[in-house]
C-alpha cells in the first residue's frame, strides 16, 4: 500500500504527539491534559480565539440553559474557587469570558493555532501516524488525532432560492457579527423558532420597527426565571463543590438540579399532577421534564406534561389563533425544549407577526424580502435562527480517512450505518478519538460533565498505551456494533427517537435519519467507560510495533 507519508511533506516542527481540533470546552481541556501528561500537543481552531460556540453565537439574547454553577469545568478546585458566575443562566459574553479565563490561567494559547482549519486527516499505516492538512496548506503529523470539533459548530442555512438577491442584510445566529447589529426602525424577519430563535425574538422585537417570525415547528418553551446570584448562594456553592461533583456524576443529565424522581405521572391524580407541574414551572429551568420518571418513556404520561405547557402558552398569548399556532403537538422533550424570557408574551406586541410556514412554506427569498406560497413580506433584515448541521456537520467537512483509505464520511454515509465504540472511537480509525459527539450522552446532558469525563478517559487511555508500549488502539468492529445496538435499544424504549429534530437529523433536508445519542444517562455511561478501561480496554485491538493483541 502507498504510504500517505509520500503525499505530505511535513516539517519537523509540525510533528506532534497529539493534534486536537477545536478550542471550545472540549479542545481546551484535552490540550491541557495532554500537555500535563508531557505530550507535545497542539490544538487547531478555525475561529480567531477560544470559546467554540460561545465565540460565534453572539446573537441578541444568547445564553445557556444549563445553570451556570455546573456549566463549567470541575477538574481544578482552584479554578472553581477563582471564577464567580453572576447569574443563574449566563449570557454568551460571560461564558466566553469564563473560557478566556481558563485559557489564560492554564496558559493554553501558546499551543493553539487560531484562524486555521484542519481540512484533511489521513492515517498512515506504514508509520502509524495521522497526517493532517490545514487550509493554509501546512502539513502536520501526529500519533493521536482528537476531535473536539463540536456538535453545533456548523451552521445550517436551508437552501432557499434567491438568498443571493436579497438587498438587505442577513445573519445566522451561529455566526453573529462581533459589532452590535442595529434593528432600530427596521423590518426584521426571523426564520426559525428553536432555542436560538426563542432567545433572540423577544430581544429583537423590542428594537425593531416590525418583527415577522417565520415558524415551521413550534417548540415547547417554559420560563427560565433567570436571576442574579446572591453572594451567600455563591459562597455555599463554592464550599460544597465536592458534593456537587459527586451528585452530578451520579445523575442522568449531568445536573444536580433536575434529577429524575421515581414516581410515574400516572400514579397521581390530575390535581396532584397539576400541583407538581406548577411547582417545577415556577422554579424555572429545565426541571419540568424531571417531574415524573416516565415523562419520556410513557406516551400518556408525556401527554399530561405536554398539555400542561400548552395551557400555559394559551394563558401567555392573548390572541387564541396565535396561541394555537405556537402549541407543539409532538411529545414534550422529544425535541430539545427551550427556556425563555418573555417569549410567548412577545406575540402580544403590536409590532410582532407570526407566520406559519408549515402550512404556507417559504417559496423564495426575494430582493425586497421573502415570499411564502401565500404572501410576500418586505424586510430590511433577515435572521436565520435555523440551527446547526449537528453531530456530523463539522466532522464531515474534514476529509478523514482511516485504514485502507476508508473515509469516515463514507463509512457513516447512511445514518443507519453510523457506528462508534462508546461514542469515542471508530473501527478502522486507529488512535482517533471523538469528544462530545454521537453515541454519547453529551447532547442530552449538561455538556461540560460529559466532555470532562471523555477527555479524562482518553487521556488515561493514551497513558496506558505509553506505559505498555502500545502503538495503536482501534475499536473492534463487533464492539462498535454492540455499542451502537445498545444505544438504539435504550433509545427505542423512550420517546426521544420519535421526534423530528436535530436529535435525529430531521432538521436538515436530505440528511439521513438516525438517533445518535446514548440516552442511558451520564452515570451509566461513565460506569461503562470505566469498565472498559478497567478490563484493559476490552473491545479494542491494541498493537505494539511488533505484535497485535486482541
Ligand atoms: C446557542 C447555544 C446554546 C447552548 N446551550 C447549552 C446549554 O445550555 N447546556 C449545554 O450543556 N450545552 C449547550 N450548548 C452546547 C455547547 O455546544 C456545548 O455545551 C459546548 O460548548 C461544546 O463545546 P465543544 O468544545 O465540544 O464544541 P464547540 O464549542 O462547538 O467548539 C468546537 C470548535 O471546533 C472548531 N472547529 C470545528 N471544525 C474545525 C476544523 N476542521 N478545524 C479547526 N477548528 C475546527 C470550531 O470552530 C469550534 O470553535 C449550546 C450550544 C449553543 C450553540
Amino acid at each position: 500500500m502507498i504510504s500517505t507519508q509520500q503525499q505530505f511533506h511535513t516539517n519537523q516542527d509540525n510533528n506532534f504527539d497529539a493534534i486536537v481540533i477545536g478550542a471550545g470546552f472540549s479542545g481546551l481541556y484535552m490540550l491541557y491534559r495532554l500537555r500535563e501528561a508531557g505530550l507535545r500537543a497542539r490544538a487547531y481552531e478555525a475561529s480567531a480565539d477560544v470559546g467554540g460556540v460561545w465565540y460565534t453565537n453572539r446573537y441578541p439574547g444568547a445564553r445557556c440553559d444549563s445553570e451556570s454553577i455546573i456549566y463549567n469545568y470541575t477538574f481544578s478546585e482552584e479554578l472553581l474557587q477563582e471564577w464567580t458566575w453572576t447569574s443563574r443562566f449566563p449570557e454568551q459574553a460571560e461564558i466566553l469570558s469564563y473560557l478566556n479565563f481558563v485559557a489564560d490561567k492554564f496558559d493554553l494559547r501558546r499551543d493553539i493555532q487560531f484562524n486555521t482549519r484542519i481540512t484533511e486527516a489521513h492515517f498512515d499505516e506504514m508509520n502509524n501516524r495521522w497526517m493532517l492538512q490545514t487550509d493554509d496548506g501546512t502539513s502536520l503529523s501526529a500519533k493521536y488525532f482528537i476531535s473536539g470539533v463540536g456538535m453545533h459548530s456548523t451552521t445550517n442555512i436551508p437552501n432557499f432560492k434567491g438568498l443571493e438577491t436579497f438587498e438587505g442584510d442577513w445573519y445566522h445566529t451561529g455566526q453573529w457579527p462581533h459589532e452590535k447589529v442595529d434593528f432600530n426602525g427596521k423590518r426584521v424577519g426571523v426564520i426559525g423558532t428553536g432555542s436560538s430563535g426563542i432567545q433572540a425574538i423577544p430581544v429583537i422585537a423590542k428594537e425593531a420597527e416590525h418583527l415577522t417570525v417565520f415558524q415551521r415547528t413550534p417548540v415547547y418553551s417554559t420560563p427560565a426565571r433567570n436571576h442574579p446570584y446572591d453572594p451567600e448562594f455563591i459562597r455555599e456553592t463554592k464550599a460544597n463543590y465536592s458534593e456537587i461533583i459527586r451528585e452530578i456524576r451520579k445523575s442522568r443529565g449531568g445536573s444536580i438540579l433536575r434529577d429524575y424522581n421515581d414516581r410515574s405521572a400516572m400514579e397521581d391524580t390530575p390535581e396532584v399532577r397539576l400541583r407538581e407541574y406548577e411547582k417545577m414551572y415556577e422554579k424555572g429551568g429545565l426541571g419540568l421534564q424531571a417531574t415524573y420518571k416516565d415523562l419520556l418513556v410513557n406516551e400518556a404520561a408525556n401527554e399530561t406534561v405536554s398539555e400542561f405547557i400548552r395551557s400555559k402558552i394559551s394563558a401567555r398569548v392573548k390572541d387564541p389563533e396565535v396561541a394555537e399556532k405556537l402549541m407543539p403537538k409532538y411529545y414534550y422533550a422529544a425535541k430539545r425544549p427551550a427556556l425563555d424570557t418573555n417569549y410567548y408574551e412577545t406575540y402580544n406586541r403590536e409590532n410582532v407577526t407570526l407566520v406559519d410556514v408549515k402550512s404556507a412554506p417559504i417559496e423564495s427569498i426575494t430582493p425586497k424580502g421573502l415570499r411564502t406560497t401565500e404572501s410576500e413580506y418586505e424586510l430590511d433584515v433577515l435572521v436565520f435562527a435555523t440551527g446547526y448541521d449537528s453531530m456530523t456537520g463539522s466532522l464531515f467537512k474534514i476529509d478523514i480517512r482511516g485504514k485502507g483509505g476508508m473515509s469516515l464520511k463514507e463509512k457513516w454515509a447512511d445514518g443507519a450505518k453510523m457506528r462508534t465504540y462508546l461514542g469515542m472511537a471508530v473501527a478502522g480509525f486507529p488512535n482517533f478519538f471523538l469528544i462530545a459527539n454521537a453515541e454519547s450522552p453529551a447532547a442530552l446532558s449538561n455538556m461540560p460533565v460529559v466532555i470532562q469525563q471523555q477527555v479524562e478517559w482518553i487521556d488515561d487511555c493514551i497513558a496506558y498505551f505509553r506505559e505498555h508500549g502500545v502503538d495503536t488502539i482501534e475499536a473492534k468492529a463487533e464492539a462498535e456494533e454492540d455499542w451502537s445496538k445498545h444505544c438504539k435499544e435504550v433509545a427505542d424504549k423512550t420517546l426521544y427517537s420519535k421526534g423530528d429534530s436535530w436529535y435525529t437529523g430531521a432538521n436538515i433536508e436530505g440528511k439521513p435519519r438516525g438517533f445518535l445519542i446514548y440516552v442511558g444517562g451520564v452515570a451509566a455511561y461513565r460506569k461503562k467507560c470505566d469498565e472498559v478501561a478497567a478490563k484493559a480496554y476490552v473491545g479494542f485491538s491494541l498493537s505494539s510495533a511488533r505484535e497485535t493483541v486482541s
